[in-house]
């Protein structure tokens, strides 16, 4: 069954297809992530080094179907599904049954295939074609190597390549006082990088992140100095509380800041996740995070002091972000996930962002998978456009 590519897919005519086929293997295997360059540090964490090992699955049917994607889980958790019909692990309407949970992206690609259709039009294709999305590659390069800092022109240098790839959207990493520089040396070379990028590049959006590295009074003297360099998206300036929300937002109005606040990605208490990447337990509708954290936020966005929700594609779940998305439209929110730190992500949440809709912009991480073709992918005027092909779009090579 072949769909168009700029159709919905209709879940009730789906279904049959899914039903036709059986799983007969499920293969994992550890690949090797590589970003272009090493990634340097943040606020608070060392070297974020050359790529990850991500551990992904591939499923195949006994119609000789093949999906595969991401799947950060013991194979305790995968084998048992062999023998399985895919329609009764997946339904096209509603995403991945409960007990299957362990293979929910896998499976989303496996579907689609199967339907002929990427991702995004089994979503139900409700977002743009052309998903807005930045370089989330943009650290505190100006600080390495230690014993001969390079200064802004790395940063610049950073966002040169990801410019030349493409990008037309930066997020700068900023905190460098928290623990890397004497504060006030720290918030003005913050304030200077900020510039030295809006100079540079005035046709692209500029979006911030202090990994709550600042302190409220700190980061509205950062806001002030900044003003003037058009900020697009403000990210976890520090720890969210309504009080300091407040009195930033004030601030920004004198100023005339009109960047959107950021936050969530940060958990206040253990979840059901276990680490960043890993697929969220089924603890809450919003994976690993609390209701507790959710309903802060929540309440956070009623009085517009937190604009968009970067809380994780993984740590929610891609079964449960098609569930949630429109509990965040409907309170006027935004999302962006957050995506770091493996390259598939992001063209996982693209997917996600053309089909669930709402999603304001996409975290971008230069690099791929070896052995992974991504070439299905371009971007066009700074934004990803989402390609015709089936599943997530990604193509394993051997
Ligand atoms: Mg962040």
């Amino acid at each position: 069954m072949a769909a168009s590519a700029s159709m919905p897919i209709s879940p009730a005519a789906a279904q049959p297809a899914l039903a036709e086929h059986r799983i007969v293997r499920i293969e994992g295997r550890v690949m090797q992530d590589r970003y272009p360059r090493t990634v340097g540090r943040n606020a608070k964490l060392n070297s974020h080094g050359r790529g990850g090992s991500p551990r992904i699955r591939i499923l195949e049917t006994d119609q000789g179907v093949v999906g595969w994607a991401m799947a950060n889980v013991d194979d305790s958790a995968t084998q048992k599904f062999i023998g399985a019909r895919v329609g009764d692990l997946f339904d096209a309407e509603a995403g991945t049954a409960d007990e299957a949970m362990p293979l929910d992206k896998p499976l989303h690609d496996l579907a689609a295939r199967i339907l002929g259709a990427p991702v995004y039009a089994l979503l139900g294709a409700k977002g743009p074609r052309e998903v807005p999305v930045y370089s989330g590659a943009i650290y505190l390069d100006d600080l390495d190597p230690e014993n001969n800092p390079r200064g802004i022109p790395a940063v610049i240098d950073c966002c040169r390549q990801d410019y030349d790839l493409g990008y037309r959207a930066f997020k700068l990493k900023i905190g460098r006082g928290f623990k890397w520089m004497p504060r006030p040396e720290g918030i003005q070379r913050d304030v200077d990088v900020t510039r030295a990028v809006r100079a540079r590049f005035p046709d692209c959006r500029i979006l911030v992140d202090a990994n709550d590295g600042y302190t409220p009074d700190d980061f509205r003297g950062y806001v002030r100095a900044a003003a003037d360099c058009d900020l697009y998206v403000i990210e976890e300036p520090f720890p969210e509380e309504r009080e300091a929300l407040l009195r930033l937002k004030e601030t920004m109005e004198q100023a005339g800041c009109k960047a959107l606040i950021a936050d969530g990605e940060a958990r206040k208490e253990a979840g059901g996740a276990s680490a960043a990447e890993g697929e969220a337990k089924p603890t809450t509708r919003y994976g690993g995070y609390t209701r507790e954290h959710m309903d802060r936020l929540y309440a956070l966005a009623a009085e517009k002091l937190v604009h968009v929700f970067v809380i994780d594609l993984d740590i929610v779940g891609f079964t449960r972000w098609r569930r949630v998305m429109p509990e965040l439209a409907a309170a006027g929110v935004q999302a962006s996930p957050h995506a770091w730190a493996c390259t598939a992500r992001t063209y996982y949440t693209a997917q996600l962002a053309a089909g669930a809709g709402n999603v304001n912009i996409v975290e971008g991480i230069p690099g791929a998978i070896e052995g992974v073709d991504y070439s299905a992918y371009r971007f066009k005027d700074g934004n990803l456009v989402m390609p015709g092909a089936p599943g997530f779009g990604l193509e394993l090579k051997r």
